[in-house]
């Protein structure tokens, strides 16, 4: 065929099969474009036509890349609904045209397919997998858009409402064999038959007919899922708990679009695909165009970059295997997360509970994937197998990178850094989880100082994306590149900052929380506080995350910042540590900003306002001396 896609090769081969291979010319990732769904167009348009073309198969050029998506950076460049809309129908009408080949069409998916290439896997009449195939997905509301490429209304009709809900939703990722139990690809196969098996599958589609093999490959959707998807009352009631759902969890005026793709997922049920696709086209143009779109892709910019390996300044050492030191809520935290990713784990503390605690936690955070059936019992029980827990530090001469978690006190930190040096390797990295003390003070007395690293994980470890990398004034590039790799295979966004006082994160978190406390002993309310902050956008109010974080961890790492910073900072140390006082955390003398139950809700707060002194009446505009804003006092 005479027409030239760029980003694609293609090649027709003896049985009539064309085969378009994605290949985006000197880059690591298939990504779709407008030129190239242009050249995509006029190439089916021409394969349709050709006799001598009978089935298409689309793969990729690039091992472990099928397609990733539309480049992100087109997205963000739109800033009107008509563009976007109309980038939206370019994308379905090419899809519409594999659809409509009138030839089988096949999509081998060979790894990472989200987003645009996902939708076009969609479009095909038969998608294979290799078996360690993925991420597989529809990312797009974390851009704050939803799929606009057939995907919200090509995924409900393949797989389900459900499935599809809980997909598009979230955003999340499957990897191959999900894809496969929930019927988005028809086949796993191993990956180096992928090829062979995609024309195996198109010559029996010829033999016996695409219907034929479809109905051989699919399941039939079970009665119960029919009669959700069929019967509108039923299925308005799963879309309206999703809903309710995702209520819980975002804000519409902020995040509008899960709501928009509840709308979009519920047309491909009621609206012929036509009109579904003309209603997803209005829903981007609409997106596409708003703050929240825009910020989310320029974070998602911002977050590539972050992980590229660009800036790092020196190669990695290999990790096969890490150990950590202390087996508390961070280090229990980093051994899961380790474990999770296929890293097996040393596991060491000094008291036999505290490990039994980390595995327990571990246990449990598996569980919960294992209730929702994202992971097997047998999958929890190989994971758990990878943390190897100790009470001494046997093992630790294995492993090729450390991450400390003990205590937050510089002498526990250094003696813990003597005491393993002489037992680990040559080359061994040591990172310690420190919030606040400086990388070049704990590793002031060690033998080998350019191994010394900061890896700053945020507490719950599984979830928070973000891992300070911090490079001490004689750490190593080497030391900074293991960890930044480390972070990434982790999936965590790594963030390389120097030596400072509060890092990255607690010199501007501080500032905030500083601020709320202010307010506070100037008497607006705790709620009032944390409702504002909510609606201004944050997931959490300051006094919610004062809490998760712990006040002695607050008043610890104000302290630092004060320490470096003076007036420039503020601080409601004394305050903190009014709070803080003789009692045990939770404790009637010691109450945290927000109570653990209702019931003692009132009592608590009542509490903490007596301690900081506060005894004016409650329920009044309150005026603040300081600034000239109006708050509620609840
Ligand atoms: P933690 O008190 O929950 O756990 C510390 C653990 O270290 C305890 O189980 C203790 O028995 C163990 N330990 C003490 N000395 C040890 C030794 N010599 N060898 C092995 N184990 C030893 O503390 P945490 O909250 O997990 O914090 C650990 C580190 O992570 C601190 O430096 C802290 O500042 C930092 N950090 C904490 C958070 C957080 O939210 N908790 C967030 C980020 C960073």
């Amino acid at each position: 065929m005479e027409i030239q896609v760029p980003g694609m090769k293609q090649h027709l081969d003896a049985e009539g099969v064309l085969i378009l291979h994605f290949d985006s010319p000197g880059e690591r990732v298939n990504l779709l474009n407008a030129e190239l769904l242009r050249g995509l167009d006029a190439l089916l348009d021409a394969a349709r036509a050709d006799r001598s073309v009978h089935a298409v198969m689309f793969g990729s050029a690039k091992p472990g890349m099928f397609v990733a998506g539309m480049n992100v950076a087109e997205i963000a460049g739109v800033t009107d609904a008509a563009t976007a809309a109309e980038g939206a129908r370019l994308g379905q009408s090419v899809f519409q045209k594999i659809e409509d080949l009138g030839k089988p069409s096949l999509c081998a998916i060979n790894g990472t397919c989200l987003g645009g290439g996902t939708e076009l896997a969609l479009a095909c009449t038969f998608r294979i997998a290799a078996d360690d195939a993925g991420p597989i997905g529809l990312p797009e509301v974390k851009l704050g858009i939803i799929p606009g490429f057939g995907g919200s209304q090509r995924l409900p009709r393949v797989v389900g409402l459900t499935a599809a809900l809980d997909m598009i939703l979230t955003g999340r990722n499957l990897d191959a064999r999900r894809a496969k139990k929930i019927g988005l690809v028809d086949r796993l196969v191993p990956a180096a038959y992928l090829s062979r098996e995609g024309l195996a599958l198109l010559k029996e589609a010829r033999g016996e007919g695409p219907e034929a093999v479809a109905r051989r490959l699919r399941r039939p959707r079970v009665w119960h899922q029919r009669a959700l998807e069929g019967i509108g009352p039923l299925r308005r009631l799963v879309i309206d708990q999703a809903r309710r759902k995702t209520a819980e969890k975002a804000d519409p005026t902020h995040y509008p679009a899960p709501f928009r793709a509840l709308d979009a997922i519920d047309a491909a049920f009621t609206q012929p695909l036509s009109t579904g696709l003309d209603t997803e086209a209005r829903i981007v143009g609409e997106l596409v165009p708003t703050t929240t779109s825009k910020n989310l892709c320029w974070l998602f910019g911002a977050q590539t970059e972050l992980k590229s390996s660009a800036v790092r300044a020196a190669a990695p050492r290999p990790i096969r295997r890490i150990g950590v030191l202390g087996a508390g809520i961070m280090g229990g935290g980093i051994a899961q997360l380790a474990a999770d990713k296929g890293i097996p784990v040393r596991l060491r503390d000094l008291r036999y509970d505290a490990v039994l605690t980390a595995l327990k936690t571990a246990h449990s955070v598996w569980d919960y994937k294992v209730k929702r059936r994202r992971m097997t019992e047998a999958e929890r029980g190989a994971k758990m197998a990878f943390i190897a827990p100790t009470l001494d530090t046997s093992g630790f001469g294995q492993v090729d990178l450390i991450v400390e978690a003990v205590v937050e006190q510089l002498a526990v930190k250094r003696k813990v850094l003597a005491e393993i040096e002489p037992r680990i390797g040559a080359r061994t990295v040591f990172a310690t989880n420190t919030s606040s003390l400086p990388i070049g003070e704990i590793a002031s007395g060690a033998v080998h100082p350019e191994r010394v690293v900061g890896m700053h994980f945020f507490n719950p470890v599984h979830r928070m994306p973000l891992v300070e990398v911090i490079a001490g004034p004689r750490t190593s590039p080497e030391a900074v590149a293991t960890v930044h790799s480390l972070a990434v295979r982790m999936g965590k966004v790594p963030v390389i900052v120097q030596d400072g006082p509060g890092f990255l994160v607690n010199r501007i978190l501080t500032l905030y929380l500083n601020e709320a406390m202010q307010l506070l002993l100037e008497g607006v309310r705790i709620d009032a506080i944390d409702r504002a902050m909510l609606a201004f956008g944050m997931p959490m109010g300051p006094f919610a995350l004062l809490d998760q974080v712990g006040l002695d961890t607050a008043r610890h790492v104000g302290g630092v910042m004060v320490e470096a910073f003076g007036e420039r900072i503020g601080g409601s140390g004394s305050m903190l540590d009014t709070m803080i006082g003789d009692g045990e955390p939770g404790s009637e003398e010691r109450p945290g900003f927000l109570p653990l139950s209702r019931r003692k809700a009132q009592t608590s707060r009542q509490r903490i306002y007596q301690l900081i002194g506060d005894r004016r009446p409650r329920g009044r505009f309150h005026r603040r001396r300081s600034r000239s804003a109006w708050f509620w006092r609840c």
